[in-house]
């Protein structure tokens, strides 16, 4: 059967994660409430505007909620989804769910090169990756596994049944790393 994956949608580029996950083999359902946070097997947090993003959930009631869900389900963050899963954010100092053990740093690549289409390393084969504003990750806690680099950084983390990337996976034809949370969804449920 397929996974229910839901892909928070109060802001940013939602869209384009549902169209990555239907290619990659799941069902992408909407989520805005917590009532709908119940419906799904795993959750994505899209990039975006991580503050702007704290200030709808904290509206929508959906922090909390959303911290539980991830307690027991994957969650796989990219760009500022990334940012609110990880335990410490830097540049400025930021509220965040905490559910990885991770120091990620926003917009770290400067306001000059602030986004880009790189060559990443994706498990020792090449891959190309978008980047829009990038936050960084400075530190990957003992669990945590490396699955991806660029300029010798990591840029796609998983620990657990969670997952992060600080690129956008949902904007390249790539489905490599969408069919890698589908099959974690897969084992978790
Ligand atoms: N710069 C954004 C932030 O700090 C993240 C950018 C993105 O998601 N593309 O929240």
């Amino acid at each position: 059967m397929e996974p229910r994956i839901g892909v928070l949608a109060l802001q940013g580029d939602f869209e384009a994660h549902q169209h990555a996950l239907a290619r990659a083999g799941a069902e992408a359902i909407d989520v805005r409430t917590a009532d709908d946070l119940n419906q799904v097997d795993g959750l994505i947090i899209p990039g975006g505007e991580s503050t702007t993003m704290l200030k709808l959930l904290d509206m929508e009631n959906l922090f909390e909620p959303l911290r539980e869900f991830g307690r027991k389900k994957p969650i796989f963050g990219t760009c500022a989804g990334a940012i609110l899963l990880a335990s410490e954010v830097l540049n400025p100092l930021q509220e965040s769910l905490g559910l990885m053990d991770l120091t990620v740093e926003r917009n770290a690549y400067g306001r000059q090169i602030d986004s880009r289409i790189a060559q990443i390393e994706l498990q020792g084969e090449p891959a190309e990756a978008v980047f829009i504003r990038a936050p960084a990750i400075r530190r990957v806690g003992p669990d945590g596994k490396v699955l991806a680099k660029y300029q010798n950084s990591p840029v796609l983390v998983e620990q657990g049944k969670h997952m992060v990337a600080t690129f956008h996976p949902e904007l390249t034809d790539d489905a490599r790393i969408h069919e890698r949370f589908v099959e974690k969804v897969k084992q978790a449920s």
